[in-house]
């Protein structure tokens, strides 16, 4: 008799799972910790079938379930309605970074703790910030499909191609990915980089970066906190997003933001589709106010066939980075949230609950971290 039961949900891996085992965040390869449970004396239940609610085997195995693992790149969503049915759970273990999917207010209602691998993929993110950022701003796409398509139209691609030096970039949010992203972008010789967040960066790392852009560039005084978030986008050339979903983020790129942003400047969103209004982003894109928009999150996931960001361009054809989730899924990034998640099972199992105060999102009935949001704490 098992002493519990630990539901895990992840992607299928298909034959990509046997031929590259590292892809430890595949049904099949179930982060590479059966035996690690089983030896603890639980029950390992590990599946695919997440949707829809109420009728997926999510919600038949969440039923009996103590602890439930989930990947933001192919998330189960942890309802309020799920969790009213899921009598016997404690923890929500998030595989990556980013633990929207759960319903955090419902799991503070009924104490379940919420935990994520912090730091596990931060510069798995960063590095795709970059190149999404490149990828449109140096008009990538369309100058690949000629190639790869016998073109040779050097105009038809030159016409929207830009450099990032001497551009303005800014970032909403610089906690760890919109830092290290700040930090990549000095080596491009930036005109100037803003942040917008309501918890100021040390004054020891924007001296860093200040002092890293006076060496590279000549270039003085680079980083600024701006307070606000309509002037920042006013004055950006690219705008990136970098900040976690919760009540205050959510639909917060709106038409009206949006139309806030310079024209033809770039928009690029790695954070969480749901930050941004998907047919105000598609409608800014065609309509050409913005001249690209690009990232790997959409909601819900696996975005519909329908969804207006898999078929949205600018006049010239361009403007679109986007990819399915998986910045943060790097087989790098796998190897470290996969032994992040056991190092959490194993305080979980020991009873000791001794997490790493940075991986812990909600506990005890309320939040752990300052980065959902600003809220009086109890
Ligand atoms: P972090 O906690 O280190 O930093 C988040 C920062 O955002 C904090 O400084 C916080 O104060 C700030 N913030 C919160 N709400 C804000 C708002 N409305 N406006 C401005 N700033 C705000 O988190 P992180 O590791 O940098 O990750 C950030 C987010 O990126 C995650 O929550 C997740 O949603 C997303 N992410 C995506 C992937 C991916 O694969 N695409 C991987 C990892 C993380």
């Amino acid at each position: 008799m098992a002493k519990g039961k630990v539901l895990l949900v992840l992607y299928e891996g298909g034959s990509h799972a046997k031929e590259v085992p590292a892809l430890l965040g595949c049904l099949e390869n179930e982060l590479g910790i059966r035996k690690f449970v089983e030896d603890n004396g639980y029950e390992l239940v590990t599946t695919s079938d997440k949707d829809p609610e109420p009728t997926s085997q999510v919600d038949k195995e969440l039923a009996d379930a103590e602890i439930v693992i989930t990947t933001p790149f192919f998330p189960a969503y942890i309802t309020k309605t799920r969790i009213a049915k899921a009598p016997n759970l404690k923890i929500a273990i998030t595989a990556g970074v980013g633990s929207d999917h759960v319903d955090l207010n419902a799991a503070n209602e009924r104490k379940i703790t919420v935990t994520e691998v912090t730091g596990s993929n931060v510069v798995s993110v960063a590095e795709h910030v970059i190149m999404t950022i490149l990828v449109l701003i140096r008009n990538f796409v369309p100058a690949h499909l000629q190639a790869i398509g016998d073109q040779w139209d050097i105009a038809g691609a030159a016409k929207q191609e830009y450099d990032l030096e001497d551009k303005v970039i800014s970032t909403v949010g610089a906690g760890r990915i919109g830092f290290r992203v700040l930090e990549r972008l000095i080596a491009f010789n930036p005109k100037k980089l803003y942040y917008y967040d309501y918890q100021e960066l040390p004054a020891e790392a924007i001296q860093k970066l200040n002092d890293v852009s006076k060496i590279l560039n000549g270039r003085d005084n680079i980083v600024e906190r701006v307070e606000s978030l309509e002037e920042m986008v006013s004055k950006s050339d690219v705008v990136t997003i970098n900040c976690p979903l919760h009540e205050k983020s959510k639909g917060l790129f709106n038409k009206e933001l949006i139309s806030k942003m310079k024209k033809g400047s770039y928009l690029v969103n790695t954070a969480r589709g749901a930050i941004c209004i998907e047919q105000d982003v598609a409608d800014a894109v065609n309509s050409g106010h913005i001249a690209g928009y690009g990232g790997d999150v959409w909601f819900p996931q696996p975005a519909p066939k329908t969804h207006p960001w898999r078929s949205m361009k600018n006049d010239f054809g361009g403007g679109n980075a986007m990819t399915p989730h998986v910045s943060g899924t790097s087989l790098d990034a796998q190897a470290r949230y996969a032994a992040g998640v056991k190092d959490i099972l194993k305080e979980y199992f020991a009873g000791t609950h001794n997490y790493r105060p940075q991986d812990v999102i909600v506990i005890d009935g309320d939040y752990a971290t300052k980065a959902y949001g600003q809220r009086n704490k109890k």
